[in-house]
């Protein structure tokens, strides 16, 4: 069973269709495995620089809320001591002592500064306090209300005069007494280069860039640096939009700055105005991987090409055996001189048809042609010229047989051999006598014979006669009719002797040849033979057994 399975696939397999689309099916397959490989390993590359970006962002999150709370602590306690009336009213050593013990000072953090609430300067930590037309330069700090009671306010970057025309970004709280009443704001400055030399040195690739944002779209600091850019509002830029949808993310689009493409890795400061965002150029987040593919392409193509090439040839070699192989088979079943069926082409057909003729209840009839006098026909004329002759009737009886279930084919030698199915004894002979007559109507020349042409006799013997059993008595019995058509004198046809109907003949001249018609059951064959027997001319009638 399996072996069957195997051989009948191979055998469907090994045809030039089956091949080709085998080979296709395997291209695919290949070229489906490598894209699927490619488009993960794509996804990977993705995610991975997701994941690093990601990574990053954190660990700038953590720094900058590490030194901004630590300044912010600082704030808080100096807003506690300005708000309580009995430290503000020591002596200014005392009152700076109390209010600046706890402040932090370290690199990139201004002095701290109380202003109240018009907004004049009260103390400061340090001895070169801010100037009060630095406060002006705060765009988002026009007045004290901007400064909440609860939270830590951040104002854009602004050139800080106090600190040298630098650029700083001011934070401040709000003074407020027990009671709730505001008595001021305590200010501190950071400096931007904070954000700065926290970026600087970070490696993102070429492309990438890395930036911290306030939250109403205002760029503190850029990697690569440029001091232009401080300061500048983004919040109308595409990209910022995305970024503003959430607390943190990923996704890809085109920066408005440079125009260049690239992944942006978010994240908001939690507890701070603040986003920092991590941005690798596309083109290195998928360097590696287009190498990968351009491989793969590569690859691909010299895959395709030598495929394609061996899968050409062996269609083309496939195809020129099959031809072969169907050329031989047509040899093997074919007359290589009159190009009929051959006598094994003969034997399966007969077989076949006695046992569709048997299946049925059919009658099945035979036509055995021998051609007359024909060994002195070869010896008149010489085996070339008969070799032609024996063409031209194999040629004529062909053309004769109409219908496309008649099969004709050469017996041996310059006999022929007519089968035709579903066909009785009359209808056989109407067939037989518009053979007989086509072959006299060549008037191939033929001195050595009585009728002055080439002639043949034809037995005919039909299924159902007694003594048909199988298909070597139905030949037999047809072969035994040519005898007797050859005793009768020759060129006629006579029916097979263990038919019903007694033997008969017709010749040119009989009304069954000349009553022909062209259908092979056209009258009983009984009739037609009485008929034949009573109109035969004298020439024939002694040739008509019994
Ligand atoms: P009859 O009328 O009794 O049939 O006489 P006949 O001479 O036709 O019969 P016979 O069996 O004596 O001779 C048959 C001849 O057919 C002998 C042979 O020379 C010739 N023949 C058989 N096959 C071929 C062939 O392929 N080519 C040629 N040229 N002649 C062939
Ligand atoms: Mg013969
Ligand atoms: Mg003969």
């Amino acid at each position: 069973m399996l072996v069957r399975f195997f051989s009948t696939a191979a055998k469907s397999v090994l045809t030039p269709t089956g091949l080709l689309c085998c080979s296709i099916t395997l291209w695919l397959g290949t070229a489906g495995i490598g894209v699927a490989m490619l488009l993960g390993s794509r996804a990977d590359a993705y995610d991975r620089a997701v994941q690093n970006a990601s990574n990053l962002t954190l660990v700038l999150e953590r720094d900058i809320q590490r030194s901004i709370e630590l300044y912010d602590l600082s704030l808080r306690a100096v807003a506690e001591g300005a708000a309580d009336p009995g430290l503000m009213s020591l002596t200014p050593k005392l009152r700076h002592q109390a209010l600046f013990d706890r402040a932090a000072t370290a690199r990139y953090l201004g002095p701290i500064t109380v202003l109240n609430s018009k907004g004049d300067l009260l103390v400061s930590s340090d001895d070169a306090p801010m100037k009060r037309n630095e406060r002006t330069n705060w765009t988002s700090l026009p007045d004290h209300s901007s400064v909440t009671d609860s939270g830590l306010y951040i104002s854009r970057p602004y050139v800080s005069t106090a600190a040298g025309n630098t650029l700083v970004i001011a934070l401040a709280r709000r003074i407020t007494r027990p009671d709730g009443a505001s008595v001021g704001t305590v200010v501190g400055r950071l400096d931007v280069d904070y954000y700065h030399d926290l970026l600087d040195g970070l490696s993102i690739g070429p492309g990438g860039t890395v930036a911290v944002f306030e939250t109403d779209g205002t760029l503190i600091a850029r990697l690569p640096y440029d001091r232009g850019m401080v300061g500048r509002s983004l919040a109308k830029t595409a990209v910022f939009g995305r970024i503003m949808t959430g607390t943190q993310g990923a996704f890809a689009g085109t920066a408005s700055i440079d125009g260049v493409r690239r992944l942006y890795v978010y994240r908001r400061l939690a507890g701070l105005p603040m986003v920092v965002e991590v941005a690798p150029a596309m083109s290195e987040v998928f360097a590696d991987w287009w190498s990968r593919a351009r491989w793969f392409a590569m690859l691909m193509t010299v895959f395709t090409a030598v495929k394609g090439a061996g899968t050409w040839m062996l269609v083309t070699q496939l195809r020129q055996r099959q031809r072969t192989e169907a050329a031989l088979r047509r040899m093997a079943q074919r007359d290589a001189l009159t190009g009929l069926d051959n006598r094994g082409t003969l034997d399966k057909i007969m077989a076949t048809e006695w046992r569709r003729a048997r299946r049925k209840g059919a009658p099945l009839s035979l036509l055995f042609i021998d051609i007359d006098n024909f060994k002195a026909y070869n010896d008149c004329y010489g085996h070339q010229a008969g070799d032609e002759a024996l063409k031209a009737v194999a040629q004529s009886v062909s053309t004769s047989i109409t219908r496309p279930c008649d099969h004709v084919a050469r017996y041996g030698g310059e006999e022929f051999v007519v089968v035709l199915p579903e066909t009785g004894t009359a209808g056989a002979l109407c067939v037989a006598e518009r053979v007989r007559r086509a072959i006299e109507d060549l008037q191939v020349e033929h001195v050595k014979s009585p009728f002055g042409y080439v002639t043949v006799s034809i037995g005919v013997s039909t299924t159902g006669a007694p003594g048909t059993v199988d298909v070597r008595t139905l030949v037999k019995a047809a072969d035994e009719a040519v005898y007797v058509a050859k005793g009768m004198g020759r060129n006629r046809v006579c029916a097979g002797r263990h038919h019903d109907a007694q033997p008969v003949s017709s010749s040119a001249d009989s009304p069954l040849t000349q009553g022909v018609i062209d259908m092979h059951d056209a009258a009983p064959a009984g009739t037609a033979n009485q008929a034949t027997r009573h109109a035969a001319p004298a020439r024939n009638a002694d040739l008509i057994p019994g």
